[in-house]
């Protein structure tokens, strides 16, 4: 018999167990391996079934287990203390109230918004690696005691499980959740009744939502969910998918996280009586119309006018950028977004918030579109990209939002994704190395394991490859036998893979860009080296494709169909279904982490992070965080073709280079042992990469980099605009409306550069620039006159620049001394930009009138 509808009831635990469920729906215990072991201990079988999940563990235990440790002295005294740590863990201070005792002006709260967080596989709210990383972002601040609460969507069907054909073609599953069933509680206001957010729709109509509370250890996780009776069908169904439908769906999905979104924080927030966020951090332009909900709180609640507003909310918002394929950026028909947000009458969703102003925020190249990442960076004064490369690629990228600047003067910055140590790095190589964590405070990497040997870290890392090997096997027949095969014909299975063999992991997403398979690029060659009679590798492999994209489908079934064959298939697996619990394995037992994106499309890339937290070696194209960390020792870089533009040559030479390292860099290293058996020049490398990057690849340090280089900054910036009832927001406001219409009225009439009346000047000696400027009515203290000096090539590009603020002398003229840097052809301009105490940079408005 099939239910009608699944439920879940909640289990009713004995009085003195009860501290029990607070343990089990604070999702602390992910990472907290005493907490997993009490619940372990509760029965060992049941713990097991569940695969590790607290809340499913409770319901599984039968009443006679609970009445005997109910009556279990010692376990209850370990129940006591496990209660007594976490409330020490939440309450206690931590890094950051430390830290607010040190300098002025970290925010009292920040909010934290995301499409998706994968914070446990218990709780399937993500689809990869940008979910993940907010899930490890919540874990740190956690961890660091940020007064932090983050807001998203909860999906039905989280997103898709995968499993596989006959023929290897990618099939998708939607499995449906149960809040109920999940470490989620309902946000009541106190007689009981679900709160509900409130959002306007066309015509009238209104969208409701309830909210639901993850418990991330300190950090409440809001998720918002709009299956709420009442609601019309269509509605009632936004929450249904993670990246599922069409752009109407989406946009809604949209407009929920962050028009809800803010509405939620601020029910939360008035609810349980913590501070409001005075700093908001949008992770990706999904979420960015948090932005506009804030404006319109601005001008109906403080009186301000929209400029005004606009002033006042991007002081206080932070935007991360994650991709650099522009195709990866999100984007709505302008007609789309006029439908919601009104189309010049009276609207119900943002009211007072004038629609040409919000298609002004995401307007871009083609009018017809609306582009939320440029809504994200109009509408954040601080904005950032996930590694020092792809920050690179981000100015340049985004460069035409700063007409007449350098890329390298755009304000987009970096700050280097990280992993949550605690969650990734295998148990037994914290308890071998002590918690790296530790070093993050000091700049260092684990030195606790200096007196460990190298024959006792190889054990360890011997010991986490037989465990991945149980895993694959496992995996591998479940596999088979979910594509149809029966059980008689997969004895084979039980030897697939070995623990002694050199094992190399790839596991990613698959776009295009990531290139699964260049790895087949030369079959034979890679053959060569599965089954090399004395030096094989092993190839584990896995990922998901966007169920739209027939392509990545094309290129998995490649994959598993190389895979399938009768010679390699014991060495080469495709294992369908990558998500957290399966990723966990692949980082602790892998020996080398591929990566072999098309450079530079990969903004970070964090999964070879977690790889090299347990000693992994990472042999990577030199794109992302790889090219930031990567040092020579610490693993291998794949050299690549950057300039060659026939893109089937590029994937032959870098595939060929991938090839010869593997067979002359990588194999032989592994198989060189010492006679205990100890691949002695293998180890120094796994050594060097714990002790090196250790504390780099945390979260913790990335986070600590987003306080005091992002929060820090937009919190002060944010009270500036506050103070005196907005006074500055008014005067930024007013300012740039100022500017706006002298603007076209600045001139630089003419400008002289000298060199102590010399004609050829020479390196060091000082020059003096001196120009006239017509300032079209600004004061002069309104403006910064720039002299500018650098080299030039043959068309005059300045590059290696020198600036210097100019001195006013009177009337028009200007003057600066600026010693010369360089030898050789050089040059110098002179240039006026905005000048205000509220700027970030003087480059934040795009602003800059050049001579010429
Ligand atoms: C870390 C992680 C990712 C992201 O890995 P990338 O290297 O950024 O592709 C994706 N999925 C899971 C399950 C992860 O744990």
């Amino acid at each position: 018999m099939r239910a009608v509808r699944r439920f879940t009831v909640r289990a009713q635990l004995p009085r003195p167990l009860a501290a029990l469920s607070t343990l089990a729906t604070n999702l602390r215990w992910t990472w907290h391996p005493p907490t997993q072991d009490l619940f372990a201990e509760v029965d060992p079988q049941a713990w097991a079934r569940v695969k590790g999940d607290p809340l499913r563990l409770l319901g599984e235990v039968s009443v006679e287990r609970w009445n005997v440790l109910a009556e279990d002295d010692d376990f209850l005294a370990r129940v006591a203390a496990a209660e007594d740590d976490l409330a020490r863990y939440c309450d206690d201070d931590r890094w950051y109230q430390r830290r607010a005792g040190e300098i002025e002006g970290l925010p009292a709260g920040i909010g934290y918004f995301s499409m998706e967080f994968g914070v446990t596989e218990a709780l399937p709210n993500y689809s990869g690696g940008l979910g993940v990383l907010a899930g490890d972002h919540l874990k740190a601040a956690s961890d660091l005691g940020l007064p932090l609460v983050a807001v998203g969507l909860l999906y039905r069907a989280g997103y898709f499980g995968q499993a596989l054909s006959r023929d290897g073609w990618q099939l998708e599953h939607y499995p449906v959740i149960d809040p109920r069933g999940l470490p989620l509680d309902l946000v009541t206001d106190p007689s009981g009744a679900p709160i509900l957010v409130h959002v306007g729709m066309p015509r009238g109509r209104v969208l409701r939502a309830k909210i639901w509370r993850a418990q991330v250890g300190r950090i409440p996780l809001l998720l918002l969910d709009s299956d709420v009776e009442g609601n019309d069908p269509d509605l009632r169904g936004i929450t249904d998918r993670l990246y599922g439908g069409d752009q109407d769906h989406r946009i809604k999905q949209e407009i929920l996280a962050g028009v809800g979104g803010v509405r939620a924080v601020r029910a939360y927030c008035g609810l349980v009586g913590t501070t409001q966020p005075e700093v908001f951090h949008t992770n990706e332009g999904h979420a960015g119309f948090l932005g506009l909900e804030r404006v319109r709180e601005l001008v109906a609640g403080d009186g301000l006018d929209f400029d005004q507003a606009l002033a006042s909310v991007r002081a206080g918002t932070v935007f991360t950028t994650h991709t650099p394929v522009p195709a990866g950026i999100d984007r709505f028909p302008v007609d789309l977004v006029r439908h919601y947000f009104g189309d010049g009458h009276e609207q119900d969703l943002l009211p007072g918030v004038p629609t040409h102003r919000v298609l002004a925020l995401g307007a871009e190249d083609n009018a017809n579109m609306f582009n939320m990442a440029n809504m994200g960076l109009r509408l954040a004064q601080r904005a950032n990209g996930v590694s020092a490369l792809h920050g690179e690629v981000s100015r340049k990228m985004f460069r035409g939002l700063w007409p007449g600047f350098d890329s390298a003067e755009v304000p987009i910055t970096s700050v280097t994704n990280g992993v949550h140590g605690p969650t990734w790095s295998s148990r037994e190589m914290i308890d071998l190395l002590g918690d790296p964590e530790q070093g993050v405070e000091h700049g260092e990497g684990a030195h606790g394991f200096e007196p460990v040997s190298d024959a006792r870290l190889w054990e360890l890392r011997s010991t986490l490859r037989g465990r991945l090997v149980d895993e694959v096997r496992r995996r591998v027949r479940a596999a088979w036998i979910e594509r149809g095969a029966a059980e008689l014909e997969l004895d084979w299975t039980d030897s697939v893979f070995d623990p002694e063999i050199l094992t190399i992991g790839f596991a990613r997403r698959v776009p295009t860009y990531k290139r699964l398979t260049l790895m087949l690029r030369d079959q034979d060659r890679l053959r060569k080296l599965l089954l090399d009679p004395k030096r094989p590798v092993q190839l584990v492999v896995a990922g998901k494709s966007h169920p739209a994209d027939d392509g990545g489908k094309a290129l998995i079934q490649q994959i598993v169909r190389f895979a399938d064959e009768a010679d390699v298939r014991h060495r080469i697996v495709f294992l369908p279904d990558y998500d957290m619990s399966m990723a966990r394995y692949l980082y602790w037992g892998c020996d080398v982490w591929l990566n072999n994106p098309l450079r530079p499309l990969e903004a970070c890339g964090t999964s070879g992070m977690k790889s090299a937290l347990n000693g992994g070696l990472n042999l990577s194209i030199r794109d992302g965080w790889w090219d930031e960390f990567y040092d020579g020792r610490n693993g291998w870089a794949i050299p690549t073709a950057d300039g060659v533009t026939d893109p089937v040559r590029r994937d032959d030479l870098e595939s060929q280079a991938l090839y010869g390292l593997l067979e002359s860099g990588v194999t032989p290293l592994f198989y060189e042992r010492g006679t205990d058996g100890v691949p002695q020049r293998w180890m120094s490398m796994v050594r060097h990469t714990l002790a090196g990057l250790g504390s780099k690849v945390q979260a913790s340090r990335m986070v600590r980099e987003y306080v005091e280089s992002c929060y820090l900054p937009a919190a002060r910036a944010a009270s500036a605009m506050r103070a005196d009832g907005y006074q500055g927001a008014r005067e930024l406001a007013g300012y740039r409306a100022r500017l706006q219409a002298a603007w076209p009225h600045i001139r630089i009439v003419d400008s002289t550069l000298t060199a102590d009346g010399e004609p050829a000047p020479s390196l060091g000696t000082p020059a003096t620039v001196r120009a006239r400027v017509e300032l079209g009515g600004l004061d002069p203290a309104e403006v910064d006159v720039q002299a500018v000096v650098g080299r030039a090539d043959e068309a005059g590009e300045l590059s290696d620049v020198v600036t210097r603020s100019m001195d006013h002398l009177g009337g028009v003229d200007y003057r600066a001394e600026v010693p010369l840097p360089h030898a050789g052809p050089s040059g110098y301009t002179v240039r006026v930009l905005p000048r205000h105490r509220l700027l970030s940079t003087p480059a934040e408005f795009g602003r800059v009138v050049l001579a010429d």
